[in-house]
């Protein structure tokens, strides 16, 4: 069966590269100019793979991406705007599993599709994070933490399973709004350090030591690793 791709892109010169390069490849490709049919596509019909433009229309990349992550770990790889470094990282972190900056060769973008793909028939599921002491399932919006589920809230579960997928990666507090909040700039960093205490206590009411959140002063916080 030819892989699904959903490209979403706003050009239709870029759009129409990409369609080729991919369809030249063996894959059948699907486009959609907005977020707003991205989004209901995904919801019915299969879609192996989205190419995903940050610069949309109607709703930011960004955002579609985490209403995507919110049912599906379908892997999405990001087109972004030449140095923006700031795209490059945030996309990583909210779930995308790869980016590419524009403008591109549609020979690259080919092969970093076929490359995410190929990743995921290996079983690396990015978005099922798993180290020993934590067990993500995303379909659940579930965390098991040493074999018992926890209960966290909407912006708890979010900022740890972040964490999860990158151990030992520091989060500034200002990175962390930006992937969980939907207006970062209505939050404080307090509010930050306040989920993180309700995070750290629920974790200790299974397990007292380690604490698996490292704080690096001045700077944010970190998953412990080997956990
Ligand atoms: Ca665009």
């Amino acid at each position: 069966m030819r892989p699904r791709i959903l490209i979403v892109e706003d050009e239709p010169a870029i759009a129409d590269t990409i369609q080729y390069a991919l369809e030249t490849d063996g894959c059948e490709p699907v486009v959609v100019n907005a977020g707003a049919p991205a989004l209901e596509r995904i919801a019915r019909e299969r879609i192996d793979l989205i190419v995903l433009d940050v610069g949309l229309p109607d709703i930011n990349g960004f955002e579609v991406c985490k209403r995507i992550r919110q049912s599906t770990s379908v892997p999405i790889i990001f087109l972004t705007a030449r140095g923006e470094e700031i795209d490059r990282v945030v996309g990583l972190e909210i779930g995308g599993d790869d980016y590419v900056v524009k403008p591109f060769s549609p020979r690259e973008l080919a092969a970093r599709v076929k490359a995410v793909l190929r990743r995921g028939q290996n079983g690396a599921q990015p978005s099922c994070a798993k180290t020993q002491a934590f067990e993500v399932n995303s379909d659940k919006r579930q965390i098991r933490y040493c074999n018992v589920p926890l209960d966290l809230s909407r912006y708890e579960y979010d900022i740890l399973s972040t964490f999860i997928r990158h151990p030992g990666h520091v989060f500034t507090r200002e990175q962390i709004m930006q992937m969980v909040w939907e207006s970062p700039e209505a939050s404080m960093d307090r509010t930050v350090d306040a989920h993180i205490k309700n995070i750290r206590a629920k974790l200790k009411a299974i397990k007292a030591d380690p604490d698996p959140i490292v704080t690096h002063r001045g700077t944010g916080y970190a998953l412990r690793e080997n956990l």
